[in-house]
């Protein structure tokens, strides 16, 4: 159902004349969300950041049970628990409406998710009316064969998949259920359909810290940047994480003993760092969450697949927008609970990998916020 929200009892704007009715794709917007010029202004948390980026899973499941992040036996969420496509749609569209410039979609795999396209093409909307700058997906690859020319068709325009080896044996060993050469296919799939693919790699003690050269060459040899990952303490694996941990302050030591590393400017809002391979001609990203060099400059939420919705990843504390979104299909309460969400936007995170650290930091797995 259409939203209308009552135009006629809008307190007074400061004398500014705003437009009476506006339209964000089929959904009506509060006017107040709107600037004079029909632009939807971000939302600024207690600290002073704008909250412009939207990372969504829109699953919990996978195909893949990477070591690094779930159990073998995981038990997943309840399906009525999980957002239909219709909702998520709806919630995404909110917060475009509250001046969200990039979203991403993730998981779990968020290409296992049945219908996905569907609401992968009702977001692409966003990107024609120019409410939205970007429309992306992080993704194990294992779907990109199939799903390349429609998410391109769609609007999007560049993916992270996430690759930890070339190493067939290794591969299969470190996702469990996954396979190599499925992968590589669909990343030349997601090239020749025009996708501009960026490569994660969580690094890994004994893993694959060996194969970290090779596969950098590899990836910039092929014209894919690629951002190393250190691992973060999140929900409980089969293993123990101080096992896995390699801190890449010790990666890009050895990576400056063979190649000529140069940082670079440039900042996204979130924790990766940047610098440039003069060797390989490809640019490496770092991202070091559990530092809090980053914080300060943090311009994302995340939302899972039920509708909650966490303000920072290294933080328990959450909003459940899913309630709002259920009990009043005006979507007044849903534009409440994000506002109130988002006021409660932490100045930080608390991660810690201890040796002696029994739990995870944070309880709940990467697969629920989708990293
Ligand atoms: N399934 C998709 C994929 O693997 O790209 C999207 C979801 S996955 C949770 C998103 C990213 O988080 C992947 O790059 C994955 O390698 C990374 N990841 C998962 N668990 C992690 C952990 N505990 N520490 C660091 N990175 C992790
Ligand atoms: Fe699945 Fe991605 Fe987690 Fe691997 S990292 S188990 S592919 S959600």
């Amino acid at each position: 159902m259409k939203p209308e929200w009552p135009i006629a009892d809008l307190p007074p704007q400061g004398g500014e004349i705003r437009p009476p009715r506006c339209y964000i794709g089929d959904m009506t917007i509060d006017p107040r969300n709107v600037t004079p010029s029909g632009e939807f202004p971000p939302m600024i948390d207690p600290f002073g950041r704008a909250v412009t980026y939207l990372r969504v899973s829109v699953t919990d499941r996978c195909d893949f049970r990477c070591t690094y992040c779930m159990s073998e036996h995981m038990t997943f969420l309840p399906k009525p628990e999980i957002l239909s496509l219709e909702e998520l749609d709806q919630v995404c569209t909110a917060f475009i409406a509250k001046g969200m410039r990039k979203l991403r979609l993730t998981g779990g795999e968020p290409l296992v998710r049945r219908d996905v396209m569907t609401l992968i093409r009702n977001l692409g909307r966003h990107l024609d009316t120019g409410a939205l700058d970007e429309l992306t997906l992080t993704t194990n690859g294992s779907q990109l064969a199939k799903y390349a020319g429609d998410l391109y068709a769609a609007g999007v325009r560049r993916i992270n998949v996430s690759l930890d080896t070339l190493d067939e044996a290794n591969f299969a060993r470190i996702t469990r259920w996954g396979r190599l050469p499925q992968v590589l296919a669909g990343i030349e799939a997601a090239t020749r359909a025009g996708l501009k693919v960026k490569i994660n790699t969580v690094a890994l003690k004994d893993e694959n810290e060996h194969e970290i050269p090779s596969l950098i060459e590899w990836a910039n040899g092929e014209g894919h940047d690629i951002t190393l990952i250190e691992t973060m303490p999140m929900g409980d694996i089969d293993g123990d994480r101080t096992d896995q941990y390699l801190p890449l302050s010790k990666v890009r030591e050895q990576l400056e003993a063979r190649w000529t590393l140069t940082d670079l400017p440039e900042r996204t809002g979130g924790p990766a760092r940047y610098v440039s391979i003069k060797e390989t001609g490809g640019k490496l990203g770092l991202i070091t969450p559990l530092t809090h060099n980053f914080c300060e400059s943090c311009n994302r939420v995340r939302l899972t697949c039920t509708g909650t919705l966490f303000m920072c990843l290294g933080q328990e504390d959450a909003a459940d927008l899913r309630a709002a979104l259920r009990n009043d299909t005006s979507g007044a309460l849903l534009n409440d609970a994000i506002d109130e969400a988002i006021g409660r936007k932490p100045k930080g995170h608390d991660f810690v990998i201890e040796r002696k650290r029994a739990k995870p930091a944070v309880g709940r797995h990467m697969s629920v916020t989708g990293g």
